[in-house]
């Protein structure tokens, strides 16, 4: 029995159990609203366009400008955490719109469409109705953590809507920013282990480890190659995506979060 105090509670744990969660998607919506808020976007741009500089832009041309942007965002930060900053994805997105029909926006128009993101994002994010009561039983008898791939900025704003808090839901949380790396790279899963030990002041060897993610693509191969217990929460944007090879498949999935507590 491990009882330790860190930051506003104190825990009691049988110590041999790590449960580490992602967030977008696993413990609540938030993948969907991205998609949405980005949609508001678009059109808003296309609004723009017309307006001010008189030019016409289809819906669907912004999405191809978006989705070109989206990789050279990606491309310029290969799983670095900078890849997830929306400022520098939507600053990329009018540089395509602009390039690409010899337009100028004003240069505050970035800052209204950043705000205009968030405002759409933070009304339609939220958490899963079964969450806050599954972290909380989970944080009793385990090991809380939740890993995700979210600079510092955007994991607060998220786990601030998701209503998570530090000691009753979860007991530790690390950002990309903080590992320096993105899943699913694997030195993500060597410094997510590096700082865990760091902060619980012991190794996590010879504990069982689960992994819960909605990801097949991103959440699971890192998780297996060091023989944690693979959970899918088949939710949000990714609930139809499929496994592309064997690594990817989880050892467990679900429909709904509380029912790890059956499997963990
Ligand atoms: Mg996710």
């Amino acid at each position: 029995m491990v009882f330790s105090k860190k930051g506003t509670g104190f825990f009691q744990s049988d110590g041999d159990t790590v449960v580490i969660f992602d967030m977008d998607g696993t413990l609540g919506l938030s993948l969907i609203p991205e998609e949405e808020a980005f949609r508001k976007v678009f059109e808003l741009t296309c609004q723009e366009a017309s307006r001010s500089c008189g030019s016409r832009v289809s819906l669907e041309k912004m999405e191809q400008f978006y989705r070109q942007a989206k990789k050279e965002h990606y491309e310029l930060y290969p799983l670095k955490p900078r890849r997830h900053n929306k400022r520098i994805r939507l600053r990329l997105f009018l540089e395509k719109v602009q390039q690409n029909n010899g337009i100028r926006f004003a240069s505050e128009f970035l800052d209204k469409i950043h705000d205009f993101y968030w405002k759409h994002f933070v009304a339609r994010a939220k958490p899963y109705p079964d969450t806050h009561k599954t972290l909380e039983m989970l944080n009793r008898k385990s090991i809380v953590v939740i890993a995700t791939n979210n600079e510092d900025e955007e994991t607060e704003l998220k786990m601030k809507l998701f209503g998570l808090k530090p000691g009753k839901h979860y007991r530790f949380l690390f950002s990309s920013e903080r590992l320096g790396i993105c899943k699913p790279a694997p030195e993500f899963l060597e410094r997510l282990i590096q700082c865990l030990e760091e902060d619980l002041g012991q190794p996590i060897t010879g504990k069982r480890i689960f992994v819960v993610g909605d990801d097949p693509r991103n959440d699971f191969a890192w998780a297996k190659s060091i023989g944690a217990i693979t959970i899918r929460v088949r939710k949000d944007l990714h609930a139809e995506r499929e496994p592309t090879c064997e690594d990817e498949k989880p050892d467990y999935t679900v429909n709904n979060i509380s029912e790890i507590l059956d499997i963990i």
